[in-house]
């Protein structure tokens, strides 16, 4: 039975592609832009451009208005009690070096950081490199049978030298919600601060970081149908005091003088230099057209497009998943077959998905390999882009086994 995507004409690329032969199905990766957005973007930049904060001139003026009216819309969309707590940084990656440098002070040697053994290179990498440079231990909670934070070794693992606890909300390679609702009462109950890495959680369904009880949340704006180049981190209140900050520049200073500069509190302390302003104008347009969308009918289709999905791997003789995928995406490896000539008879045939270790190394060699496909789904897939993808993918392996 055909599955449509009713938000299918929203967006302007799909029908692109598709001119190209080209199915998409890398949104884990990156997804394409809604109408709404490339209206937003075209109007700010036909309309006039102008840097935030500085200038006392109109244009300067209604840009800032602009700019700070979607730090509203982002506070809002999170449920954070304040827009003040909303920092924009350039995605998920650079908001956490932020916190991985500008919260370097708290920690001494033999202090514990905690993430887990499926972190993208993003939460794991800035983590690794501060323990060296502080001599710190780096603790990697195991996962279980499923592919998910193992939740009973945590309990072992998180201890009183813990400071921090990074953990993702969702995996960019196994496709499970992890338990953060276990693993972060165990940080908080350490003292620890929590950070969660928000970048593939954020784009199914909508997440409450006060309810979530999070010192940190942050995810790229890229991902979740909006511009590049442009990130969001939530901090709480108090999380954000104890943040110094990592980059000076412009507009983060408070005084600057030759021998001594003093800073500007959360969000501005932590935004050196020009931001992202068309992007972050952008991504309220995204925003407000996401809000705007049937959230059940959304969540419904996701989940039928990820059933037709598994139900085509499960089907397909020896294809092997890697944990047990809950939605929007799953990566499998071909029994005798290598992933990267499986990937290039899927591109020649216009299925673009991704190959390799989707920034994880570590996780794949856990799972004694060296690569797999991710197939990943955006909520105007339909279920055609599917069977495409399958037909690619019988064909492949007729040529390959
Ligand atoms: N964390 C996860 C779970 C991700 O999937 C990604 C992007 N693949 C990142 C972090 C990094 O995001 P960005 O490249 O936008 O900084």
């Amino acid at each position: 039975m055909f599955v449509p995507s009713p938000w299918r004409a929203d967006f302007p690329a799909i029908a692109a592609l598709q001119r190209q032969h080209q199915t998409y199905l890398d949104n884990a990766a990156t997804a394409q832009k809604p109408q709404a957005l490339l209206d937003a973007l075209i109007h700010y930049y036909s309309h006039g451009a102008a840097n935030v904060h500085r200038a006392q001139h109109l244009p300067g003026a209604l840009a800032t208005q602009a700019f700070e009216a979607s730090r509203e819309k982002v506070a809002q969309w999170l449920n954070a009690p304040s827009l003040l707590q909303i920092v924009f940084t350039q995605g998920t990656t650079s908001a956490i070096n932020l916190l991985a440098y500008g919260l370097e002070h708290e920690f001494a040697p033999g202090d514990a950081i905690v993430i887990s053994a499926l972190e993208h290179h993003a939460n794991l990498l800035p983590w690794q490199q501060l323990a060296l440079r502080k001599q710190l231990d780096l603790v990697v909670l195991p996962l279980d049978r499923h592919g998910l934070i193992d939740v009973e070794a945590a309990r072992s693992l998180i201890g009183p030298r813990t400071r921090l606890l990074a953990v993702s909300q969702f995996s960019n390679v196994i496709g499970a919600w992890q338990p953060l609702d276990q693993l972060l009462p165990m940080a908080r109950a350490v003292g620890a601060l929590t950070v969660v890495d928000g970048a593939q959680g954020v784009v199914h369904g909508r997440h409450d970081v006060t309810a979530m009880d999070c010192d940190f949340y942050t995810f790229s704006s890229h991902k979740l149908y909006g511009p590049d180049g442009l990130g969001v981190l939530y901090g709480k209140a108090d999380a954000l005091a104890r943040l110094q900050p990592w980059q000076y520049g412009g507009e983060m200073v408070q005084m600057a003088d030759y021998e001594s500069a003093s800073f500007r509190p959360a969000p501005l302390g932590f935004e050196a230099g020009t931001p992202a302003v068309g992007s972050v104008i952008g991504l309220a347009a995204t925003l407000e057209y996401l809000g705007g969308l049937d959230a059940s009918a959304v969540e419904a289709h996701e989940a039928a497009l990820h059933s037709q999905l598994l139900r085509g791997l499960n089907d397909r003789e020896g294809i092997k998943l890697l944990g047990e995928p809950q939605v929007a995406l799953a990566s499998f490896v071909v029994e005798g077959v290598h992933n990267a000539d499986l990937a290039s008879l899927l591109t020649e045939q216009g299925i673009a998905v991704r190959a390799g270790h989707h920034c994880a190394m570590p996780l794949l060699k856990r799972f004694g390999l060296g690569g797999a496909i991710r197939v990943s789904l955006g909520l105007y897939n339909d279920s055609d882009d599917l069977v495409r993808f399958f037909l690619a993918l019988d064909k492949a392996l007729e040529i390959l086994r």
